[in-house]
């Protein structure tokens, strides 16, 4: 059996920009940069025939002023035949949000993003925004750098969220690819375990996505290579605004991987997926 090759974006936009990590370091010529991005991520997944999935900001499908609304391109995205998921309504950091706003953000920008593509229950899938939260307490696993702790904060635990989700109909949410208890963290600190294939893990009736690596470098390539080997599945997380700069997801080292897998897809040694194909296919058929 081919391997399968699942790519996700996070398309933050605007707003996601502006209410990321670092906004400081706003500068108004990066919006244009990652729509434009996002036009060449087409251009590639078309000559290639890549199906991709792209989690999108609410707020950007929303009736609005360009660049701040594009909902022009996010129903292009969809009518190509790529996967549109959510990634909040204008990328907020959970773990600080309250009960209401987190229903409310996961609600809208479900609605929205629907709306947008004109495609009802299409949107199933929550990529959280900055990654966050990353404690799941179910699995004994705290990260600090939520900046929140459960139960004060809610949107500090990942059971927290995928409850929210299903409530909501979204059907899968994408996670780190490993959860581990603080016990383990504390006894491998320093320890890399490499290639690891997380496993999809259904939680609350939501499919827990793992992320294997974000990036399109010589890693990233090494883990395609170990994924043909061993027949596994493998997501890739990349930025669409990352594509400008020169790291690991730069658009140079994206264009080689898509070359990369071309050859294996031309070599039936290769599939690729967006999540719900993959999810419908593979893991809940018979569910
Ligand atoms: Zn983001």
């Amino acid at each position: 059996m081919p391997a399968k090759l699942i790519i996700i974006w996070d398309y933050d936009s605007a707003l996601g920009q502006i209410n990321s990590t670092m906004p400081y370091n706003f500068d108004f010529k990066h919006i244009y940069e990652e729509i434009e991005n996002v036009e060449n991520i087409l251009i590639k997944a078309k000559e290639k025939n890549i199906k991709m999935t792209f989690a999108c900001i609410g707020f950007a499908a929303e009736e609005s002023v360009y660049p701040f609304g594009n909902a022009s391109q996010i129903k292009k995205i969809s009518e190509a035949g790529h996967e549109i998921a959510s990634h909040s309504w204008r990328h907020e950091w959970f773990p600080h949000l309250t009960d209401k706003q987190i229903f409310r953000s996961l609600e809208r920008s479900k609605q929205a993003l629907e709306k947008c593509t004109g495609k009802e229950n299409s949107v199933s899938g929550f990529v959280p925004p900055h990654s966050r939260p990353m404690s799941w307490y179910k699995k004994y696993s705290v990260s600090l750098g939520d900046r929140a702790i459960y139960p004060f904060h809610k949107g500090g635990d990942t059971g927290y969220i995928l409850r929210q989700l299903s409530l909501l109909n979204y059907r899968w949410c994408r996670v780190l690819r490993s959860y581990k208890p603080v016990w383990e963290k504390i006894l491998n600190s320093g320890a890399k375990e490499e290639f690891f294939f997380g496993k999809w893990e259904i939680h609350n009736d939501i499919l827990c996505v793992p992320q294997h690596y974000t990036g399109f470098d010589e890693y990233a390539r090494k883990y395609l290579e170990k994924a043909v080997e061993k027949n596994e599945a493998l997501v890739i997380v990349g930025h669409p605004a990352a594509l400008s700069r020169n790291k690991s997801e730069s658009a140079d080292n994206f264009n080689e991987f898509m070359n990369i897998a071309e050859g294996y897809i031309a070599e039936n040694q290769l599939e690729t997926y967006t999540v719900t194909e993959y999810a419908d296919k593979f893991i809940r058929q018979g569910a």
